[in-house]
């Protein structure tokens, strides 16, 4: 008699958690278990923002799998999945291929371009360790350049963020903490570097609670940001932005902040998806199929109060991967009653780089330091439920005020 297989795909919020139950709760005893994922690192998507600006490490957003998950439990594959044949019940990798009884979806996201010309080639994304690493050795030859070179050139001290939504605001508050440190360390006037914030709406953080966008743009424009609001950017160049009403910035940066969408693999497996996400059954299979599971990002569910999707989250992801490893469970079992998902939304905090954060957990308004102090409490908590205290403690974010 052969174990049951199960197989993670992904090794983000989603899939390290979903790993992490299914071994709380001993199923790893009665099915064999594998998770797949490109590095042999989890990485925090949440704290990218930080070592993109540089005001963090990189090594401080991330963990070796084998490190935090059992490897005698667990089987882990370092590989790249290409694409899920549903219909074999097999998944392609880079090199070589996986068959499953059972599978969880947890690819995560990838930047939306809405098609805009030069984006691909031109812009940076916060997306992975190598993509925010390459950020931040980008700023900082930016500066080295700036004052090697007889004819000055402007652009190399200017940066611009398309897209102000949590991930873009996010992104600027840690780039206007870290340049007073650049234009001291190479040896540039602060009113020399420009930094933009562009967004396409009337507003910064579009639908977010106003007083709290408000303290966030008063102190980030304190800082030195200029926002550019009512915006659309039309094309990256080479050399800056097109905007919509044909004004150009010049800018060597730009930092492509305007959503996301569903991991590619899963428009190239054939599954129907809306912005690259399937919309998933109440307990969080893919419509049609009774043995694959969609978590994260790459998951879309509605929010019926507003009849619209809930944004992606790092909160939800978690608490997906609930759902999912009692349900997987579940059905090893032989039962057929499986828990619905309903997510149970905590709040909104969103840093603003140094001590600064705003935040709305519940109806409570949360603003400077002790917003700051909250979010850092989440990072802890994902930390905690992850790996326990030793995890807090060697990767956690200590100084809390
Ligand atoms: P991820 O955590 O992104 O993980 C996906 C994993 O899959 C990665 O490890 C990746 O390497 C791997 N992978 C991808 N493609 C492949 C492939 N083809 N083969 C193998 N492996 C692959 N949410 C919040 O709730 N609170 C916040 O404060 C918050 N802040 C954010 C700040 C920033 C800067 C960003 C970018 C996002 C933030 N989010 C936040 C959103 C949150 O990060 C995502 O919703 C969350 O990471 C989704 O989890 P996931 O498990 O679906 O994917
Ligand atoms: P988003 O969709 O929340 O924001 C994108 C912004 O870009 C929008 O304000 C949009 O109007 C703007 N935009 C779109 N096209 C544009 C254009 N051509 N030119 C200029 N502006 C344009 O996406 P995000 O900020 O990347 O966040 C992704 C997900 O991650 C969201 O679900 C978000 O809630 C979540 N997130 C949460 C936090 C947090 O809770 N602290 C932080 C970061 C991200």
């Amino acid at each position: 008699h052969k174990k049951p297989k199960i197989l993670i795909l992904g090794a983000g919020y989603g899939g390290m958690m979903t790993a992490s139950r299914l071994l709380k709760s001993s199923v790893y005893q009665d099915a064999e278990i594998t998770l797949v994922n490109k590095h042999n690192y989890h990485y925090q998507t949440t704290w990218l923002h930080e070592p993109a600006a540089g005001t963090l490490h990189h090594d401080r957003t991330r963990m070796r799998i084998d490190s935090v998950i059992d490897m005698n439990k667990i089987n882990f594959i370092k590989d790249e999945v290409k694409e899920i044949k549903t219909d074999e019940k097999k998944v392609i990798l880079e090199s070589g291929e996986l068959d499953y009884d059972y599978l969880v979806i947890g690819l995560g996201s990838e930047p939306e371009t809405f098609g805009i010309p030069g984006v691909e080639e031109h812009a940076f994304a916060i997306r992975s360790v190598n993509s925010v690493r390459l950020i931040r050795e980008h700023i900082e030859y930016m500066f080295a350049n700036y004052n090697n070179e007889v004819e000055k050139h402007d652009e190399y001290l200017r940066f611009i963020v398309a897209g102000a939504g949590f991930t873009g605001i996010e992104f600027v508050g840690e780039l206007s903490e870290r340049i007073p440190e650049l234009c001291e360390e190479y040896d540039i006037d602060r009113d020399k570097v420009r930094v933009y914030s562009v967004e396409a709406a009337p507003t910064a953080l579009p639908g977010f609670d106003e007083e709290l966008v408000n303290y966030a743009m008063n102190l980030l424009e304190s800082r030195g940001v200029e926002f550019r609001i009512n915006t659309p950017i039309k094309e990256v160049k080479e050399d800056g932005v097109l905007l919509n009403d044909g004004e150009e910035i010049k800018a060597s940066t730009v930092v492509w902040t305007t959503g996301v969408k569903g991991n590619s693999v899963l428009d190239k497996s054939g599954f129907e998806t809306m912005r690259g996400r399937i919309k998933v059954e109440k307990d969080l299979r893919a419509p049609g199929f009774d043995n694959v599971f969609v978590i994260g990002d790459c998951a879309l569910i509605i929010n019926e109060e507003i009849n619209r999707p809930y944004p992606p989250t790092a909160q939800i992801a978690i608490q997906q991967a609930y759902t999912c490893s009692n349900n997987i469970k579940a059905l090893l079992s032989g039962s057929e009653k499986l828990e619905h998902f309903t997510p149970d939304i905590k709040g909104t905090v969103a840093s603003l780089g140094g001590k600064e954060a705003i935040g709305l957990v519940g109806t409570k308004k949360l603003y400077g330091q002790s917003a700051s102090a909250v979010k850092k409490m989440i990072d802890n908590r994902y930390l905690f439920l992850l790996g326990g205290m030793p995890l807090v403690l060697k990767k956690g974010k200590l100084n809390i005020f």
